[in-house]
């Protein structure tokens, strides 16, 4: 195995600005290029321009104006096969099992630590 860091481009979309500011300063290891939106269709509109234009997205649940489960389900549809990674305060077994079950690549729940969600991220990205 190589021990070279791998860098990722990453799209967070949360409505908290200081969850913002805790992943730029968690994510700093293995990121390319961190890009933010605040809520779920600011996100689909950056990825209308450009579907696939990142290794992961960190979605949260609860956002005004569109929440992450219909951002989810919308971006499905739209054809997306990036992994989305839903880090939210979000604690019911229900609501985690509803959100596996519709294809989350993982679910972590608020509040993190930076080894935490890097550990996840490679998990997921391998
Ligand atoms: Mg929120």
């Amino acid at each position: 195995m190589s021990d070279s860091i791998k860098k990722y481009k990453i799209l967070c979309v949360d409505d908290s600005k200081s969850i913002h500011a805790f992943l730029q300063e968690c994510l700093v290891p293995v990121t390319e290029t961190i890009e933010h939106a605040f809520d779920g269709q600011e996100a689909i509109e950056k990825l209308k321009l450009n579907l696939h234009a990142f290794d992961v997205i960190i979605l949260d649940w609860e956002m005004p104006v569109k929440d992450g489960p219909t951002t989810f389900n919308e971006l499905k549809l739209m054809g997306l096969k990036t992994p989305v990674f839903m880090l939210t305060s979000k604690n019911n077994p229900a609501d985690i099992l509803q959100m596996i079950e519709a294809g989350v690549a993982e679910y972590m729940m608020k509040p993190f630590t930076a080894d935490i969600v890097i550990e996840k991220i490679k998990s997921i990205l391998g």
